[in-house]
């Protein structure tokens, strides 16, 4: 389905259409509409969309056709319209009652990568915002550069990677970016810097202009529009990850493919990989593991409805078949609820939940 459909809804006065914009101003709908060469779908349900395979619809979900279709996307977008950005989902739950608003989905057409400029010591591979990390990983690898096997084990895309700052086994996503490139709700592409970005575990902030201005230090010359990056009601910079280049040391292939063989090994054997789930639904805590504190307050293996914590490894929770997202977030509260009350301690969760309940 292309947005003829969409098209023909807007000539037709159908609400759906209406409501991408939603001042009626019809032609103007019509008109960017026809510029936009994806697929829009409508109601679309997000359990196809996470690896949890739970929850509910999105008003809009949008595959864009290539980069400057979702540069038209974004700009065709009401300003007020909410918009996620999704790649595959895997460190997401969407609530029973779905989603307002338009959900992009990343994976669908931002799959370029390539082998980038060779540096001292290494190259550099550039990746597009969709990419599967797993292909970046074994790419690497097959062009003799290590650093990246990490990710071989992270089921998510490259731009969930950034956003989540994902990582296993000692390796995490920023540690290997030299820099990357962002969009806004105006199209507009930025190439920004490490240095613009607050990393820490599992978490990624863009820095705020002073803040970056302070980094960078007088004279240099600042590659940021801060004041023309708009800030929602959630504090969270309306700007999207669109491509990734990494910095890779040369390494023998061999060793890295190796790597990779070891790191999937100890994954399939200490996780329910075989049931949906989204990996580890909270941060460790300084000095201890998640799954520690659950497993002690005896919730492994406790189960609501159709989720139910791992056996296998506390922090995770599997989709049994029939899981609805009131039934996995239920479980996160009963976790975070009872860690507190036995250790004192207050669980961070490392999923992201969205939607209405
Ligand atoms: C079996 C399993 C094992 C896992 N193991 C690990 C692990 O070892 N380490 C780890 O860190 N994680 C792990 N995860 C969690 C998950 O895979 C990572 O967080 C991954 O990076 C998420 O990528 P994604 O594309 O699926 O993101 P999504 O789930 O689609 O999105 C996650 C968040 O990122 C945002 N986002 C997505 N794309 C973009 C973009 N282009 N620009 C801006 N924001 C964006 C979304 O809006 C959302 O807030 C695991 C998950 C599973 C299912």
């Amino acid at each position: 389905m292309k947005t003829a459909f969409l098209q023909d809804r807007a000539q037709q006065g159908h609400p759906s259409a209406f409501i991408l914009h939603p001042l009626n101003a019809i032609e103007t709908t019509v008109e960017f509409l026809k510029s936009m060469r994806g697929e829009m779908r409508l109601n679309e349900p997000m359990s196809r969309h996470t690896s949890w395979r739970a929850g509910g619809s999105a008003d809009r979900a949008y595959l864009p056709a290539d980069l400057d279709d979702l540069a038209v996307c974004l700009r065709a977008l009401p300003p007020h319209e909410p918009v996620l950005m999704v790649g595959l989902g895997s460190n997401l739950l969407v609530r029973d009652g779905g989603l307002r608003g338009t959900v992009i989905l990343t994976h669908w057409a931002l799959r370029e990568l390539a082998l980038g400029s060779a540096i001292a010591d290494g190259a550099e591979i550039h990746a597009q915002a969709g990419v599967p990390g797993p292909k970046v990983a074994r790419f690497a690898a097959l062009n003799g550069l290590k650093g990246a096997e990490f990710l071989a084990g992270i089921p998510g895309t490259v731009g969930g990677a950034l956003a989540m700052n994902a990582g296993c086994y000692g390796g995490e996503t920023w540690e290997i970016v030299a820099r990357v490139q962002t969009i806004d709700r105006a199209g507009e592409i930025r190439n920004r810097s490490r240095d613009d970005y607050a990393i820490g575990y599992r978490s990624v902030r863009l820095k705020a202009e002073g803040e970056r201005r302070k980094a960078e230090g007088a004279g240099h010359e600042s590659r940021v529009l801060a004041s023309s990056t708009p800030l929602r009601g959630t504090g969270h910079p309306e700007e999207w990850f669109i491509s990734a280049t990494f910095r890779l040391s040369n390494g023998p292939g061999a060793e890295s493919r190796a790597k990779i063989t070891e790191l999937l090994k100890r994954r399939i054997a200490t996780q329910p990989l075989h049931q949906p789930n989204a990996g580890s639904v909270f941060r460790n805590p300084p000095g201890d593991y998640a799954a520690r504190l659950i497993e002690a307050c005896g919730l492994k293996g406790r189960a609501i409805g159709g989720a139910r914590i791992s056996a296998k490894h506390a922090n995770f929770i599997v989709n049994e078949g029939g899981a609805r997202a009131a039934d996995i977030e239920a479980l996160i509260l009963l976790a975070e609820r009872s860690v507190l009350e036995k250790f004192g301690v207050a669980l961070q969760r490392e999923v992201r939940i969205v939607g209405e309940a």
